[in-house]
């Protein structure tokens, strides 16, 4: 068998378009802009619709809004200028209906055609125009009385135009090469039991179809991506990415680690000195990390926890079984904000047991920061937590022997991949242990996590009385103060946080602004500040203080502070407050333009309330009128405060790439399949992966090749 396989397929596909017949240097170049190299990126330049020139439609049969094409002779011809020139031609057929198709381009050649009796082939939309049905600039030819020209036997593609060539050359170069399309057994690679088992065709009969479908073809189902000939490009790509997770995986295990395979005397002093009993989520989830770090190759593990479940306490846990076995552990997070907290529970915690902790972040400078590398270096710190600044050449570790990554999606690629490389050297690398309280789908999971064993913390710890979320107009701002006062006068605390109210921020096309990010920091602290002012004003007894992303780290962590010891009532933020801050006694929050931010972070921030006994409430306050979508992302948001249900919807309404953060660079990039399209492909994709690893490696390896290909970010990450 693999004789066969050899002989053609990969070689074959990698062909360049230069050898296409009609293909000159100009033609190559253009189709080079638009990532078109090889025959196979022809194959998969699928038609972005169909158009049905199998038929002839009488003309009075039209609908508006139908396109269609239709057969008849000229009745009747008019120039005119209005505004502009524009040509009028009139048609009509046996039907004795007429419709006329209106050019207003056009040259002197084309309205010689238009001789009055002229027969005239010609397929568009027709809409209602002053006399009857229309067409505008209709696709059209001149027919000789006596030619017989033969309908289309399948449907006309209608390709996503490349920058500078033609639609029909275009057309007539990929026709080309799928007329260089090997047989059907030389381009398979999939075992084609298993395609049959689930209804799918071949590659060259899907490839086949997509390009040129017959006549009676499911239209509905091409248009909605669930043809079973897209399934079955989809499930190919995925299976091909989901592979090169695998292959990744499988390279990263085939590197040593050191096992950490101690009794746990200092874990277990942890969890006694804790003022709580871990949940069984909890306790769960350990017990995998522990049976993971006592092997010898890297734990890769990823931890799902909503937010408020307790991860901290998880890694704090693991990091003690790699500190008992005389390794070091770090713990990276990605704002300043989060790792200091981290650092507070750390030192909380693990001080008492005589562990050092250490602390490296951007603003340690200067002796400071030469002490704290020194200890990193000498094994003197034994956890080290920090920011991004751990990632840096930099710094050495004597030992690492637990990578831990919080809030993961948070970091590039390349950041988390920093910190895995300052294991021991040579071959070992640190087990690694990201965590994550944005939960994804179990099906995107499978996609995006392909390389990592992910675990759930899927238990809130008991006493906490879920949130409840009202959505409240804009207009109705006064009665929240007096919420917040009512409130403030219990002796608790609220949040209230300013999202980005520019619009040209807002990325017009998915309605999903994200405030916090690059230059909206300053237009939202801005907001912020003005709110601040308004709410000191209309709230005089209460203590009102500020924090957003503009200030000095030490001045907002010294605000946090204050909040967190009580000594502030009403907290006015920006999204800074979004990850991971802990105040128990804050129970009111109250989200501004709570419309323009998505499903994931709108739990994020309301995840800072309810995280005491007191029952809390979220307001979500809009500016009205609200889209289709928001009204969707606000009813979800009332309705549940279950992290993985709201990702689930979160992917149905923006789809998967916003959700994977940065993994999204290389699943965004997918030709045909669409996640949230095909996410019920994935458990297939999953067991045909397991069963090409075990039979036919060559052949996972092929597909690997033929869809994800060289690519530099696979390689890396
Ligand atoms: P997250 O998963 O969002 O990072 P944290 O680790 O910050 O959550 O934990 C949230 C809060 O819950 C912290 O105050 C933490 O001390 C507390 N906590 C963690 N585990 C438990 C538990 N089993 N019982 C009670 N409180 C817990
Ligand atoms: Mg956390």
């Amino acid at each position: 068998m693999p004789a066969r396989r050899d002989a053609v397929p990969v070689e074959l596909s990698s062909e360049p378009l230069s050898r296409l017949p009609g293909a000159g240097p100009r033609v190559v170049e253009k189709l080079a802009a638009r990532g078109l190299l090889t025959v196979q990126d022809l194959w998969l330049h699928l038609p972005l619709r169909y158009e049905d020139r199998t038929a002839i439609t009488p003309i009075r049969f039209l609908r508006p809004g139908v396109p269609a094409q239709v057969e008849g002779r000229v009745e009747a011809v008019e120039r005119g200028f209005r505004y502009r020139p524009v040509l009028r031609v009139a048609v009509g057929d046996e039907s004795q209906g007429t419709l006329v198709l209106r050019f207003f381009h056009f040259r002197a050649a084309q309205v010689a055609q238009f001789a009055v009796g002229a027969r005239i082939r010609c397929y568009g939309t027709p809409k209602p125009g002053q006399n009857g049905l229309e067409i505008v600039h209709p696709s059209y030819r001149v027919l000789g009385d006596d030619d017989e020209v033969a309908l289309g036997e399948a449907l006309d593609p209608v390709y996503p135009a490349v920058e500078g060539i033609g639609p029909a050359t275009l057309r007539k170069l990929i026709g080309l090469a799928l007329d260089r399309l090997p047989d059907e057994a030389a381009l398979e690679l999939l075992p084609p039991a298993m395609l049959a088992g689930l209804g799918l065709p071949s590659l060259r009969q899907a490839l086949l179809t997509m390009h040129r479908p017959p006549r009676d073809a499911d239209i509905a189902a091409l248009a909605l991506g669930t043809h079973p000939a897209q399934r079955r490009l989809a499930m190919e790509e995925l299976l091909a990415h989901h592979l090169s997770l695998r292959r990744q995986r499988l390279a990263m295990q085939r590197h040593g680690a050191p096992p950490l395979a101690g009794k746990g005397k200092l874990a277990n002093a942890l969890q006694k000195s804790l003022p709580f009993k871990l949940t069984g989520a909890q306790q769960r989830v350990y017990a995998q990390i522990r049976e993971d770090l006592k092997r010898p190759s890297p734990m890769l593990r990823l931890v799902q926890g909503d937010v408020g479940s307790g991860k901290t306490v998880v890694a704090a846990l693991a990091a003690m079984l790699a500190v008992e076995a005389g390794k070091q552990a770090a713990l990276a997070a990605p704002t300043e904000l989060l790792a200091e907290q981290h650092l507070a529970n750390l030192r909380t915690w693990l001080e008492p047991l005589g562990v050092r902790v250490a602390w490296l972040a951007g603003k340690v400078t200067g002796k400071a920061r030469a002490t704290v590398l020194a200890d990193v270096a000498s094994g003197q710190a034994q956890v080290v937590v920090g920011t991004h600044a751990l990632m840096q050449e930099a710094v050495t570790f004597r030992d690492l022997g637990l990578a831990i990554v919080d809030e993961q999606h948070r970091f590039g690629v390349h950041q988390r991949l920093a910190l895995r490389d300052k294991g021991a050297g040579k071959d070992r690398v640190p087990h690694q242990l990201v965590m994550t309280a944005t939960p994804i789908p179990r099906t995107l999971a499978m996609a995006a996590y392909a390389d990592l064993d992910v675990s759930a913390i899927d238990e809130l710890p008991p006493g906490r009385t879920p949130v409840q979320t009202v959505a409240l107009s804009a207009e109705r701002r006064p009665e929240l103060v007096e919420r917040i006062r009512a409130a403030c006068a219990e002796g608790r605390q609220a949040y209230w946080v300013c999202t980005l109210i520019d619009d040209s921020e807002e990325s017009g096309k998915s309605g999903q602004g994200w405030p916090g990010a690059g230059g909206g920091t300053r237009i939202e602290a801005q907001a912020a500040q003005t709110t601040f002012e308004t709410l000191s004003t209309a709230l005089p007894e209460l203590r009102v203080a500020l924090v957003h992303g503009r200030m000095k780290a030490a001045d907002k962590q010294a605000t946090m502070r204050r909040f967190k010891q009580g000594e502030i009532d009403l907290l006015v933020a920006t999204t800074v407050i979004e990850v991971g801050v802990d105040v128990p006694n804050a129970s009111l929050m109250i989200i501004e333009n709570a419309e323009r931010l998505g499903l994931a972070q709108l739990h994020q921030l309301r995840g800072r309330v309810g995280r005491g006994a007191t029952a809390s409430s979220c307001v979500l306050m809009y500016q009205p009128p609200l889209s289709m979508m928001a009204r969707h992302r606000l009813a979800t948001m009332r309705q549940t405060n279950d992290g993985f249900v709201i990702a689930e919807k979160d992917l149905e309404l923006r789809g998967p790439g916003e959700l994977l953060g940065t993994r999204q660079t290389g699943l965004a990039a997918f030709r045909v399949a669409d996640l949230a399209r095909d996410a019920a492909l994935l458990p297939q994709v999953r067991t045909l992966a397991d069963r090409l690893l075990a039979d036919d490696p060559v052949a996972a390896d092929r597909v690997i090749a033929r869809w994800v290909g060289g690519a530099a970010r696979y390689a890396s990450a």
